[in-house]
């Protein structure tokens, strides 16, 4: 398609040959999780998940796209602890209806916000989960995300939980502080074009947390992507992939700490 597409705009075949694997032929996807194969996380990386302790019932603020009513009384609390001290609160609607219950959804979430690393763990407040069947969404002040039960176990039968979890992520504690920012909105310039579709079509809102998942298996698992995927992504966004190496190359992906897991 993309080929046909270069051949038609290219004015020798010789040159629209050359431009069919370069940037001129992004984005490169719909969308990062959900409209490729590609293992970003995989299931058997590192985790730092440690263990979920239950807290108990208690009215909690669980925003909700199919409703306006913002608190719900009897929310069951967990907090998951992870061995490099940090902890996220999970809060499961009271729909669950029973703390078991409420555990099928919370403890693949917790074990997927293992696999983030400790400088956005520790910025992620909490994860709030709903009974039902929406797409997930991350609130950036807030510094929490959203998921919907349903939905979880749809991601996890395609692989793509912690992609699901790595991207609101994202929103929940990078996009806050560097997606207005003047580096990253410099680099995204001098980039031109987008690593997906919904990337380019909101580039304030999406284009962070979707260049960020490439950016992320790229630097930590190299090889990981098909060398032709790797290599087109770095033709669309080399300022952008410069970016990430810097936050994400700062420091270990689980920082030491003196805090123990409370658990
Ligand atoms: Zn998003």
């Amino acid at each position: 398609m993309k080929k046909i597409v270069m051949l038609l705009t290219g004015c020798l075949s010789l040159v629209a040959t050359t431009i069919t694997s370069a940037a001129g032929a992004a984005p490169l996807y719909p969308n990062s999780v959900v409209s490729n194969d590609h293992e970003f996380i995989a299931t058997s990386d590192e985790s730092a998940f440690a263990c979920l302790v239950f807290e108990g019932r208690r009215t909690a603020e669980m925003p909700d796209k199919r409703s306006d009513q913002l608190m719900a009384k009897k929310t069951f609390i967990f907090t998951a602890h992870y061995t490099d001290g940090t902890s996220v609160g999970l809060w499961a609607h009271p729909k669950f209806k029973t703390e078991a219950k409420a555990l099928e959804s919370v403890a693949p979430a917790a074990e997927a916000v293992g696999k983030l690393p400790t400088f956005m763990r520790r910025t992620l407040d909490h994860v709030v989960i709903h009974r039902g069947d929406e797409t997930a969404f991350g609130e950036g002040e807030g510094h929490f995300f959203v998921l919907y039960s349903e939905n979880i176990k749809t991601r996890i039968r395609n692989h793509d939980l912690e992609e699901t979890v790595f991207h609101e992520s994202v929103h929940a504690t990078l996009d806050s502080k560097y997606a207005g920012s003047k580096t990253w909105l410099k680099a995204q310039k001098a980039d031109g074009d987008y690593i997906t579709k919904y990337a380019k079509r909101l580039p304030k809102k999406e284009d962070m947390a979707e260049s960020a998942l490439f950016a992320w298996t790229m630097i930590m698992h190299p090889g990981r992507l098909s060398a032709d995927v790797e290599a087109r992504a770095r033709e669309i966004m080399p300022n952008r992939m410069a970016f990430f190496e810097e936050l994400f190359l700062a420091r270990p992906v689980f920082e030491e700490t003196s805090r123990k897991p409370a658990c």
